[in-house]
């Protein structure tokens, strides 16, 4: 894969603006990735704004590649991916101020309820021919109906969809432990959406479209793929078993705003945690804790420029941060890349992750709103 990075743009030019580079072409060899992996249908999942990428680009770039629907957590961030002219159906399971029924009909979006309590404030909306998945707890007590309430649940759709106020379409699960990637770790979740499925074709529900895996899941374990997929992480490159190297799906750079020398003994950044040892040329970078730099970072961290890795020193400031290039003095303006896909001297998200001690996930979800992202 060949990653475009367009530094034309005149953004940089004005030094303080830092860009997140996103790459619907890392996203499409991720979905063709999963695509060799099962013949289910691939939900592309974009919340968190496409996990820091921007939700309408992953969205588009994973449908064009052949993912079949959408999922993301609210109808609003839903209703935002029909307005830029995405048409496949969408699915949202976590709409924490209430389903607005009325948006949901109209804009063709699909909600999971995973209790009669959800179900009740669904149909106060009124409105007529909501499309439901019943969301079953597979074991991980976070979303999802608990099982001694399935078949209470599954009895109200049951009538509800009877008098035709919803049109359950689907029953949708969560994996609690599939990052093990050990289809063992899965078998109980796997058996509960067996079950599920079978209680809803006894009330007369035919054969609904049954979702359980994530990421992982997709990648690692076949029994639980059911009818339909869901990936998120995988789309921007994260695979959270481990085990399949994707493509990651962004660049953060940001050009050089301010250098000088330093002497011996200087002390760098609040709190003076990081003294020169010799004398040395510091760079400034415009990105910090603000614009998503952990500032938990390890001695380790760095990033790249001019094909050279370059460490990060003294504490992460909400705005900058200051770079140790040793012996080489960087012109102001030069580009200095945080992390990329995968290749050479670039810092990758996953590399930031282990710095930080979290996961590549919070690194993405976590650049700051003030970062532009341009789509390459
Ligand atoms: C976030 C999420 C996904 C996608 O998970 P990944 O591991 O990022 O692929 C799928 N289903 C649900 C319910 C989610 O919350």
């Amino acid at each position: 894969m060949t990653v475009t990075v367009d530094f034309r743009r005149p953004g940089l030019r004005h030094l303080s603006q830092p860009t997140l580079q996103t790459l619907s072409e890392a996203v499409a060899q991720n979905v063709a990735i999963a695509r060799r992996r099962t013949r289910a249908r691939i939900m592309a999942v974009v919340k968190a704004d496409g996990y820091g990428h921007g939700a309408i680009a992953v969205a588009k770039a994973a449908v064009a590649a052949g993912a079949d629907w959408l999922g993301t957590t609210d109808i609003a961030d839903a209703s935002r991916l029909r307005a830029a002219g995405l048409t496949v159906p969408i699915l949202t399971w976590l709409n924490p101020s209430g389903v607005d029924a009325e948006a949901a009909a109209a804009d063709r979006i699909d909600v999971a309820i995973g209790s009669i309590d959800e179900l009740e404030a669904l149909l106060e909306h009124g409105s007529a021919h909501v499309r439901v998945h019943l969301y079953v707890d597979t074991g991980m007590a976070r979303e999802g109906c608990p099982t001694r309430d399935w078949d209470a649940l599954i009895a109200r759709a049951r009538q509800e969809q009877r008098r035709g106020s919803i049109r359950v379409v689907g029953l949708m699960g969560h994996l609690p432990l599939a990052d093990q990637a050990q289809p063992e770790a899965n078998e109980s979740a796997v058996a509960q959406m067996h079950r599920a499925r079978r209680r809803m074709t006894a009330a007369g529900f035919g054969a609904p479209l049954t979702h359980l895996a994530a990421t992982s899941g997709t990648l690692c374990d076949p029994a639980t793929h059911f009818g339909m997929v869901r990936l998120g992480a995988g789309l921007v490159g994260i695979d959270p078993s481990g085990t399949t190297e994707l493509h990651g799906a962004a660049r953060l750079t940001a050009a050089i705003v301010h250098g000088a020398t330093a002497a011996a003994g200087t002390p760098v950044g609040y709190g003076g945690t990081f003294v020169t040892g010799t004398s040395t040329n510091l760079s400034v970078l415009p990105l910090g804790y603000a614009d998503g730099i952990p500032r938990e970072i390890c001695s380790e961290a760095s990033v790249e420029i001019r094909g050279r890795r370059y460490p990060i020193v003294g504490r992460v400031s909400m705005d900058q941060i200051v770079i140790d290039t040793g012996a080489d003095s960087i012109p102001r303006g030069t580009i200095a890349t945080v992390f990329g896909p995968k290749g050479g001297p670039t810092p990758t998200i996953h590399e930031w992750a282990r710095w930080a001690g979290t996961i590549p996930h919070t690194i993405v979800t976590g650049i700051g709103a003030r970062v532009r992202r341009a789509i390459a």
